[in-house]
C-alpha cells in the first residue's frame, strides 16, 4: 500500500484556496501552521489566508470586466467589519456597503473613500444618516417614506440615493436570510415605487437595489431579479445585492462566480450599470476557527460530545439559522469517530457541528472549523462575559494580528460605577 505525502492531499474547497497538508500533517493557512498559531495567539482564534480574500476581490472584478464596462461590485462589510478587511477591499479598489453608522464608521476610519460607500439599513435613525451627510457618503439606499422624509430635511441638495424594493422574489435558503419578498421589514414594494418618486425633491435617484436573500446556489432568481428591476423604469444604476451562497462542507456545490455574474447580466439592459454587493462570497472561505479541545464526554450508546474553547459567542450562526459546519483535528485530518462538537457556553443548544467524523478526538488537540470568515468575527458577542476571540491574517508563511483579544477588562470598560 502506498502512502500518500501529507502534503499531497487535497483539501476539501471549504478551505482557504491555499491552505494545505504540511510534510508533518498539520494544516497550513496562508503559509503559516495552525499549531504554531494556536501556541503564539491561543484559541480559540479566526484565522484568515489575506490572499484569499483578494483573490476573491479580483475574480470578482475580472469576472465582470470581461463581460461589460458598466459595473461596481461592493464589498458587503457586514460580513466581516474589520478595519484591516475594510483596508484590504479598499486597496482591492472595490467600493462598501455599510449598514449601520459603526460600520461606516469603521470604513471610513480605514479609509474608504466616502464617494465609494453605499449606506444600507432599514431603520437607518437621524444621527446615522446626519453622520452620512456630513461625511460625505456617496450614495444612500434609502428603505421607507420615513426615510425619504428624513434625508429631504437634513440631506445636501442632489445627494445621491438608490431605492431599495422588495421584488418578490423567494430564493430557497433560509427564511431568516430571505430579504425580496414582499412580505418584508425591508424597502419598498415595486408598486409604491412612483410614490416614492414624488415623494423625492431635492435627492437625486440613481437607481434600485434590491437584496433578495443570502447563502443562495441557484442561478435563475437573479435573472429574473434583473428582468422585474429593468421593468420597473428606465434607471442608469440597478443594485442585485449580495447572496451567492458559498460551500460550508464538502457536500456544498456553490455555484461558479462566472456563472454567477451572467446570471446578474443576462436580463440587464446593456447601458445599465450592474453593482453586486457580495459579502459572504468574498471572505467566508478564506476564514477558519480553531478551537482547542477541553472535554471528552462519552455516553455510551448515545453519543459523544467533545467540548471546545468556544462556540456560541464566536459563531452564532449554527444556533441562528441551524447552520451546519465541518471540522478537522489539525494535526490529523479525516477520521472515523462520529462525535458533536459542543461549545463552552451555558446553554445546550450551544452545539457548533452535530455529528462530525474526526479522528479520535483527544483533550488538548487543535480542532479547526472551516469556511467560519463571514459572520462569526461580525456575530460574535460577550455571552457569559466571555471575551471574543482575535482575528489572525496569515501570508506568505507570516502571520499577524489585526483585531486582539479582548481581555477580563475589555468586559468592565463601559462600566460606570
Ligand atoms: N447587501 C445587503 C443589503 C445585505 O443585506 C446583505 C446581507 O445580508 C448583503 C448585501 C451581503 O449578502 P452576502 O453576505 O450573502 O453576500
Amino acid at each position: 500500500m502506498s502512502i500518500m505525502p501529507a502534503a499531497a492531499r487535497t483539501l476539501s474547497h471549504v478551505y482557504p484556496a491555499d491552505a494545505r497538508l504540511n510534510d508533518a500533517g498539520h494544516l497550513e493557512v496562508g503559509g503559516c501552521d495552525v499549531l504554531e498559531l494556536a501556541r503564539e495567539f491561543g484559541t480559540p482564534a479566526y484565522v484568515y489566508a489575506e490572499d484569499d480574500m483578494r483573490a476573491r476581490a479580483r475574480e470578482y472584478v475580472d469576472a465582470f470586466r470581461t463581460r461589460t464596462e458598466h459595473f461596481e461590485v461592493i464589498y458587503a462589510s457586514k460580513a466581516f467589519p474589520a478595519t484591516a478587511v475594510y483596508k484590504l477591499f479598499a486597496e482591492e479598489g472595490i467600493s462598501c456597503d455599510c449598514a449601520s453608522g459603526g460600520e461606516l464608521h469603521l470604513a471610513l476610519k480605514a479609509g474608504f473613500a466616502p464617494e465609494r460607500i453605499y449606506l444600507h439599513g432599514n431603520n437607518k435613525t437621524e444621527a446615522e444618516l446626519r453622520y452620512a451627510v456630513e461625511r460625505g457618503v456617496g450614495t444612500i439606499v434609502v428603505d421607507s417614506f420615513d426615510e425619504i422624509g428624513r434625508l429631504e430635511r437634513i440631506a445636501p441638495e442632489r445627494q445621491k440615493v438608490m431605492l431599495r424594493v422588495t421584488p418578490g422574489i423567494k430564493p430557497t435558503t433560509h427564511s431568516y436570510i430571505q430579504t425580496g419578498q414582499v412580505d418584508s421589514k425591508f424597502g419598498f414594494s415595486i408598486d409604491d415605487v412612483p410614490r416614492a418618486l414624488d415623494t423625492m425633491k431635492r435627492l437625486r435617484l440613481c437607481g434600485l437595489h434590491a437584496h433578495i436573500g443570502s447563502q443562495i446556489f441557484e442561478l435563475d432568481v437573479y435573472e429574473k431579479l434583473a428582468e422585474v428591476l429593468s421593468g420597473v423604469g428606465d434607471w442608469p444604476k440597478l443594485n442585485l445585492g449580495g447572496g451567492l451562497g458559498i460551500a460550508y462542507t464538502h457536500e456544498d456545490q456553490p455555484p461558479a462566480l462566472e456563472d454567477y455574474v451572467d446570471a446578474l447580466l443576462k436580463n440587464a439592459p446593456d447601458d445599465v450599470t450592474v453593482l453586486c454587493e457580495p459579502g459572504r462570497s468574498l471572505v467566508g472561505n478564506a476564514g477558519v476557527s480553531i478551537y482547542t479541545v477541553g472535554t471528552v464526554k462519552d455516553i455510551p450508546g448515545v453519543r459523544t460530545y467533545i467540548a471546545v474553547d468556544g462556540g456560541m459567542v464566536d459563531n452564532l450562526r449554527p444556533m441562528l439559522y441551524g447552520a451546519k459546519y465541518e471540522a478537522d483535528i489539525a494535526s490529523r485530518f479525516g477520521g472515523g469517530r462520529v462525535v458533536t462538537v459542543a461549545g463552552m457556553h451555558c446553554e445546550s443548544g450551544d452545539i457548533l457541528i452535530r455529528d462530525v467524523a474526526l479522528d479520535d478526538p483527544k483533550v488538548g488537540d487543535i480542532l479547526v472549523v472551516p469556511a467560519t470568515g463571514a459572520y462569526g468575527h461580525a456575530m460574535a458577542n460577550n455571552y457569559n462575559a466571555i471575551p471574543r476571540p482575535p482575528v489572525i491574517f496569515c501570508r506568505d508563511g507570516d502571520a499577524r494580528v489585526v483585531v486582539r483579544r479582548e481581555t477580563y477588562d475589555d468586559l468592565t470598560a463601559r462600566d460606570v460605577v
